[in-house]
Protein backbone atom coordinates (compact mmCIF):
# COMPACT_ATOMS: atom_id res chain seq x y z
CA UNK A 1 0.00 0.00 0.00
CA UNK A 2 1.64 3.09 -1.10
CA UNK A 3 1.88 6.63 1.04
CA UNK A 4 -1.08 7.92 -0.01
CA UNK A 5 -3.63 5.29 0.13
CA UNK A 6 -2.78 4.49 4.51
CA UNK A 7 -2.71 8.47 4.42
CA UNK A 8 -6.43 7.91 2.91
CA UNK A 9 -7.37 5.56 4.83
CA UNK A 10 -6.35 6.30 8.25
CA UNK A 11 -5.65 9.95 8.35
CA UNK A 12 -1.94 11.18 8.46
CA UNK A 13 -1.11 11.30 12.04
CA UNK A 14 -2.11 7.60 12.66
CA UNK A 15 -0.35 6.39 8.94
CA UNK A 16 2.83 8.53 10.71
CA UNK A 17 2.90 6.95 13.66
CA UNK A 18 2.67 3.30 11.92
CA UNK A 19 5.22 4.18 9.45
CA UNK A 20 7.29 4.83 12.77
CA UNK A 21 6.60 1.88 14.76
CA UNK A 22 6.86 -0.59 11.48
CA UNK A 23 10.14 0.94 10.35
CA UNK A 24 11.80 0.76 13.64
CA UNK A 25 10.95 -3.29 13.73
CA UNK A 26 13.13 -3.54 10.78
CA UNK A 27 15.93 -1.85 12.74
CA UNK A 28 15.13 -4.92 15.48
CA UNK A 29 15.20 -7.74 12.55
CA UNK A 30 18.46 -6.00 11.13
CA UNK A 31 19.71 -5.60 14.53
CA UNK A 32 19.04 -9.80 15.11
CA UNK A 33 19.89 -11.00 12.21
CA UNK A 34 23.32 -9.51 12.97
CA UNK A 35 23.45 -11.08 16.49
CA UNK A 36 22.46 -14.51 14.28
CA UNK A 37 25.16 -13.47 11.56
CA UNK A 38 27.49 -13.61 14.71
CA UNK A 39 26.26 -16.47 16.52
CA UNK A 40 26.60 -18.48 13.26
CA UNK A 41 29.95 -17.74 12.51
CA UNK A 42 31.50 -18.36 15.93
CA UNK A 43 29.76 -21.87 16.03
CA UNK A 44 31.36 -23.11 12.26
CA UNK A 45 34.87 -23.38 14.60
CA UNK A 46 33.23 -26.07 16.73
CA UNK A 47 30.84 -27.77 14.15
CA UNK A 48 31.77 -30.90 12.82
CA UNK A 49 32.21 -32.08 9.67
CA UNK A 50 32.70 -29.59 6.41
CA UNK A 51 29.06 -29.87 5.30
CA UNK A 52 28.04 -28.78 9.25
CA UNK A 53 30.60 -25.94 8.88
CA UNK A 54 29.35 -25.27 5.32
CA UNK A 55 25.60 -25.43 6.11
CA UNK A 56 26.28 -22.61 9.20
CA UNK A 57 28.11 -20.31 6.28
CA UNK A 58 25.47 -20.58 4.04
CA UNK A 59 23.18 -19.48 6.94
CA UNK A 60 25.02 -16.97 8.11
CA UNK A 61 25.18 -15.34 4.82
CA UNK A 62 21.44 -15.71 4.26
CA UNK A 63 21.02 -14.10 7.85
CA UNK A 64 23.22 -11.15 6.30
CA UNK A 65 21.48 -10.55 3.41
CA UNK A 66 18.10 -10.88 4.56
CA UNK A 67 18.97 -8.14 7.65
CA UNK A 68 21.03 -5.35 5.00
CA UNK A 69 17.66 -5.87 3.35
CA UNK A 70 15.95 -5.17 6.20
CA UNK A 71 17.80 -2.46 7.11
CA UNK A 72 17.53 -1.08 3.96
CA UNK A 73 13.46 -1.11 4.54
CA UNK A 74 13.77 0.73 7.94
CA UNK A 75 15.66 3.73 6.30
CA UNK A 76 13.55 4.08 3.22
CA UNK A 77 10.50 4.11 5.76
CA UNK A 78 11.82 6.52 8.07
CA UNK A 79 13.05 8.96 5.33
CA UNK A 80 9.61 8.65 3.96
CA UNK A 81 7.76 9.50 6.62
CA UNK A 82 9.82 12.28 8.25
CA UNK A 83 9.71 13.24 4.71
CA UNK A 84 5.55 13.67 4.39
CA UNK A 85 5.99 14.59 8.49
CA UNK A 86 7.99 18.26 7.48
CA UNK A 87 5.48 18.91 4.69
CA UNK A 88 2.06 17.98 7.13
CA UNK A 89 1.20 21.75 8.04
CA UNK A 90 -0.65 23.78 5.68
CA UNK A 91 1.67 26.66 3.93
CA UNK A 92 -1.33 29.11 4.07
CA UNK A 93 -3.00 28.77 8.02
CA UNK A 94 -0.51 26.07 9.44
CA UNK A 95 -3.15 23.48 10.10
CA UNK A 96 -0.68 20.43 10.94
CA UNK A 97 -2.11 16.82 9.18
CA UNK A 98 -5.83 18.30 8.28
CA UNK A 99 -5.94 17.73 4.69
CA UNK A 100 -7.07 15.24 2.39
CA UNK A 101 -5.70 13.21 -0.25
CA UNK A 102 -6.92 14.85 -3.73
CA UNK A 103 -4.20 13.01 -5.93
CA UNK A 104 -0.91 10.85 -5.82
CA UNK A 105 1.94 9.40 -7.95
CA UNK A 106 5.42 8.53 -9.29
CA UNK A 107 7.88 11.49 -10.14
CA UNK A 108 8.46 11.33 -13.99
CA UNK A 109 12.38 10.57 -13.12
CA UNK A 110 13.88 8.54 -10.80
CA UNK A 111 15.42 10.15 -8.08
CA UNK A 112 19.09 9.26 -8.11
CA UNK A 113 19.40 8.20 -3.87
CA UNK A 114 17.74 5.10 -4.88
CA UNK A 115 14.97 5.41 -2.63
CA UNK A 116 11.26 6.28 -4.42
CA UNK A 117 9.63 9.68 -4.23
CA UNK A 118 6.07 9.49 -4.39
CA UNK A 119 4.19 13.11 -4.41
CA UNK A 120 0.55 13.48 -2.79
CA UNK A 121 -1.41 16.19 -3.53
CA UNK A 122 -3.46 17.35 -0.28
CA UNK A 123 -6.15 20.27 0.43
CA UNK A 124 -6.33 21.42 4.03
CA UNK A 125 -9.55 20.76 5.62
CA UNK A 126 -9.53 24.23 7.64
CA UNK A 127 -8.55 26.78 4.39
CA UNK A 128 -8.72 24.96 1.20
CA UNK A 129 -5.27 25.38 0.58
CA UNK A 130 -3.53 22.77 -1.80
CA UNK A 131 -0.38 21.90 -2.06
CA UNK A 132 1.40 18.65 -3.29
CA UNK A 133 4.04 16.69 -0.92
CA UNK A 134 6.78 15.16 -1.83
ZN1 LIG B 1 -4.86 25.65 5.73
Amino acid sequence: MGPAEGIRRRGFRKWYERELVESHLFLVSAFLCLIAVVALLESVSTAEGRAAQAGLVILAAAAGGVGFRAWYQFQRQLARAERFGDQAHCPACDAYARFEVLAAGEPARPVEDGMDHPWIKVRCRRCRREWVME
